[in-house]
């Protein structure tokens, strides 16, 4: 459904608001203006942070971030893959009512409170075509499962690599091939 907006005084709608946060020089920001550090790799949010004082010659700029560290867009995504698709694992073959609309409620708010904003709003975009619509998907754990290997793929493409083989999605999260 769109989005209402709101009535300005002259009784017209208010335009759809721009968003608050854009990129500079290849680094995303957030909605305080300053580069946002689970939108970009380590690297990048570094360079953009704690390299800038220095002459380019001399920045050091790590390729990883050091243990302890706030997560950055690659870590914040492994780790939520592996929550999204362990979830998955666990969900029942065949779901009750009350679980597909739980199910459906978490993906909605997990694709608004994504901390990489620029991932949640591309996440959103996909869970908003008709073929990708997650109330389709909640029947239960084979469909589901599915449905997350499809999503998890588009960001995989979208990023340049090979999409995963979504026949070995219960073999990767549920079984656990040799030596698991
Ligand atoms: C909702 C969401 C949106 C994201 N959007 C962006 C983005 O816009 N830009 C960005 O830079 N990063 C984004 N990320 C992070 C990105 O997807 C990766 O998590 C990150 O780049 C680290 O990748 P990785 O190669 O370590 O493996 P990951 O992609 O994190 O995958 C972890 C493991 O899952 C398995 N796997 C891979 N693909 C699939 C699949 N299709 N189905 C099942 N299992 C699979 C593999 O065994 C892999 O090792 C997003 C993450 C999430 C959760």
């Amino acid at each position: 459904m769109p989005e209402v907006l709101p009535l300005q005084s002259n009784g017209e709608q208010k335009p759809t608001p721009t968003p608050i946060t854009k990129k500079q020089k290849g680094v995303i920001l957030g909605p305080d203006g300053k580069p946002c550090r689970s939108c970009n790799s380590f690297r990048d949010f570094f360079g953009a942070t704690k390299g800038v004082t220095a002459a380019p010659a001399e920045r050091f700029v790590p390729q990883n971030s050091p243990p302890e560290c706030p997560p950055d867009v690659e870590q914040l995504g492994r780790s939520s893959w592996t929550l999204l698709h362990t979830i998955a694992a666990t969900y029942p073959a065949e779901a009750t009512p009350t679980q597909q609309e739980e199910m459906k409620t978490f993906m909605r708010i997990f694709a608004k409170i994504y901390p990489c904003w620029s991932c949640a709003e591309d996440f959103r975009a996909w869970m908003s075509k008709p073929e990708n619509d997650v109330s389709k998907y909640v029947q239960g754990q084979k469909t589901f499962g599915k449905w997350l290997c499809d999503a998890h793929n588009d960001v995989n493409v979208k990023l340049g690599k090979k999409p995963f083989d979504c026949s070995k999605w219960e073999e990767r999260w549920i079984t656990g091939g040799e030596g698991c």
